[in-house]
């Protein structure tokens, strides 16, 4: 019986790294797509499941499943379906909220046929922006007038919990040409809108050809800083619930597995380079499918797995708990983390609240809303 297996049920994250075209932005680990490669990895994936079902001694049960990558929707949909009957779900279930990552080049059909037959109950469909420009910078596929059509055919198909993930912060794009972006993704109503800002890690290939002078660079801090608060000034105007840095939900859409990261609590992540939370042990798959794929075959799980200490695990919580716009519950968290709030701590944060950075709010500690655009820096003092 696995003694590090917390009681279920859990949030779990496949990961699929393949993609069709690798976009010049990003620096996640992902392949080139061919169909035999993508049959083997499932394949993988079961195996990986079957050796967490032999190490606990029974089924594993999920709360949440997230499919995520790469490009997860190049998995077929009864491979899809295979492995969340393996983990209990035999056909959508209002109480687990499964997650499926979607290019909307994707959405078409033949291919949402399919897809209905799954458990598959939310839709996170990869946007980054309406702006033609802006998306041929970012190496995207598809063009700004297929967004509206696609969610319109996910409604179709009976999808009523759609996710887009939006960019700013490109360049190229104005205020005025986000806040177009803005307006045409509220005309077509999802129920959850993730806004991200595009950075470069220095490995990337748009890194190199910025610096090179090949492609324009990206604006700077205090632009970016311009656009987080119009997006964030226009979508709660629109009655959206800004529940995380990032993140904005109609009431009861938020994302529920993501919450789990949030919180700090367990999820198994299976696949390469995939990242799971056992309490207390943090573990990462290789970032390589030859490794991956070996450590499969070995009948290994958790290689690398790292125990985290006391203080290794408050840090990660208020790191990850600061980020909710709620924050954290003094009290829940001296609960599972006694003695959190230690006299240097307490220090810090006096200090914080002094400069209007973070405050308490009825026992809840949490981030001003002039700290999250900053909030790495603001939750870095605390740690
Ligand atoms: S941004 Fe997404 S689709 Fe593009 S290469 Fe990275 S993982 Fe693949």
């Amino acid at each position: 019986m696995g003694q590090d297996f917390p009681v279920d049920p859990i949030a779990v994250y496949f990961h699929n790294p393949f993609c069709l075209s690798l976009c010049p932005y990003c620096s996640f680990y992902r392949v080139p797509w061919t169909r035999d490669a993508q049959k083997e990895y499932y394949e993988l994936l079961l195996k990986e499941l079957e050796l967490w079902e032999k190490h606990i001694g029974r089924r594993v049960e999920a709360r949440t499943i997230y499919f995520g990558g790469g490009t997860p929707s190049l998995l077929e949909s009864r491979w899809i379906s295979d492995l969340c009957q393996r983990l209990g779900l035999e056909g959508k279930s209002p109480d687990v909220e499964v997650t499926l990552e979607i290019n909307p080049i994707q959405v078409t059909e033949s291919f949402l046929q399919g897809l209905s037959g799954t458990p598959v109950n939310r839709i996170s469909l990869g946007v980054q922006s309406l702006n033609d420009e802006a998306l041929g910078y970012l190496g995207r596929r598809h063009k700004g007038s297929q967004v509206a059509g696609a969610i319109r055919l996910l409604r179709d198909y009976g999808f009523d919990n759609v996710s887009v993930d939006l960019m700013y912060g490109i360049p190229l794009m104005d205020m005025a040409d986000l806040q177009r972006d803005l307006e045409e993704m509220l005309a077509v109503e999802p129920e959850h809108i993730s806004c991200y800002l595009l950075t470069l890690d220095e490995d990337s290939t748009l890194y190199a050809e910025i610096e090179r002078g090949d492609s324009p660079p990206l604006p700077d801090s205090e632009e970016c800083r311009k656009q987080y608060e119009l997006i964030i000034q226009t979508l709660r105007d629109a009655g959206y619930h800004h529940y995380e840095i990032s993140n904005f939900a109609r009431s009861g859409y938020e994302s529920k597995h993501n919450l789990s990261y949030w919180q700090m609590l367990p999820y198994l992540a299976l696949g390469a380079s995939a990242s799971g939370w056992l309490p207390p042990l943090f573990y990462t798959n290789p970032n390589d499918l030859t490794e991956y794929k070996e450590q499969i075959q070995r009948g290994e799980l958790m290689p690398d797995a790292e125990e985290l200490d006391g203080a290794a695990q408050i840090e990660t919580a208020l790191m990850m708990g600061l980020r909710l716009l709620k924050g954290i519950d003094s009290q829940v968290f001296e609960r599972r983390f006694g003695g959190w709030l230690t006299e240097e701590r307490q220090a810090k944060i006096q200090a914080l609240q002094r400069m209007g950075m973070i405050k308490w709010q009825e026992g809840w500690l949490c981030l001003s809303d002039e700290a999250l655009f900053v909030s790495n820096s603001v939750i870095g003092e605390l740690l």
